[in-house]
């Protein structure tokens, strides 16, 4: 599968359709599939140009928004099984393929949303097929998509790892925790920052793991793990419900491996059970 970026005029109808609404994906819980075809769907609501976001063996994957959801199903669709629903609710059950296209088809629709109009006169921005971005004449400035780049991390101390919890979590789940990289520093020096903001504690022997694409809206994030070093844990800020020491050996409901959280925690656990 390659990656592209460009408008269609014109959509055949083999077409991959990934459609949003209000920020809100459709799915079809039978099939557990997000990607329809123009056939599935009552057509006259999908209205062009397409923004198409990968090409595999001649057939295209697009981003749509439509402006409402209503009778956007074809006649022989479900509306008990097929409908919007939150992105954040499937993609962690996802395969790697269907991840990326899921959370590039969330970000580049975000993007195209973002960009119909120069943020400084105000005109209809073009789009310029050969940079794949959006730009106005007043400024020549191209408009590519924006990642923003997070770091997340575990933190250990032998037998024990620190984890917190949101208030939007489900009960008793804790995760790694995360933040923005702020304009100007490196992952390091926000990891660090992050730690210290959050739970008071200061850390060390900061060592990279691997990386997730994270399209709420358009995170990257950058996964580390780091060994605490000083401090006792005070929620600094009201980012955190609570934040805790757990024991690798008693752990509460931690995100699925699929999630770049999932896959720190358990990898700690399992290099640790080497030693
Ligand atoms: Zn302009």
């Amino acid at each position: 599968m390659e990656l592209i970026r460009t408008l269609h005029k014109q959509i055949n109808e083999d077409a991959n359709l990934i459609i949003f609404c209000e920020n809100k994906i459709l799915y079809d819980q039978k099939e557990n599939s997000f990607i329809f075809k123009l056939n599935d769907l009552n057509s006259k609501l999908v209205n062009g140009p397409y923004l198409a976001i990968a090409e595999s063996k001649g057939h295209y994957f697009y981003s749509l928004d439509i402006s409402s959801s209503e009778e956007i199903l074809g006649i022989f669709m479900d509306p008990e099984t097929t409908n919007f629903i939150d992105l954040i609710n499937i993609i962690a059950f996802l395969d790697s393929k269907n991840f990326l296209l899921a959370s590039r088809a969330s970000i580049l629709n975000n993007w195209n949303l973002n960009n119909s109009f120069c943020s400084y006169c105000g005109k209809i921005n073009k789009f310029d097929l050969k940079e794949g971005a959006f730009r106005c004449d007043c400024k020549k400035l191209l408009n590519y998509p924006i990642i923003s780049p997070c770091i997340i991390t575990l933190i250990h101390n032998d037998e024990r790892i620190l984890l917190g919890r949101s208030k939007f979590f489900p009960p008793n789940m804790y995760s790694t925790l995360a933040g923005f990289i702020e304009a100007g520093e490196n992952a390091e020096q926000a990891l660090k920052r992050e730690v210290a903001e959050e739970v008071n504690i200061k850390v060390s022997s900061i060592e990279y793991h691997s990386s997730q694409s994270w399209p709420f809206p358009s995170q990257l994030m950058l996964g580390y793990k780091c060994k605490y070093k000083s401090g006792e844990i005070i929620l600094n800020d009201n980012e955190l419900e609570d934040a805790k020491w757990f024991n690798i050996s008693d752990l509460p409901n931690i995100p699925p491996k699929t999630s770049i959280s999932g896959k720190l925690i358990h990898s700690y656990i399992e290099d640790h059970l080497k030693l």
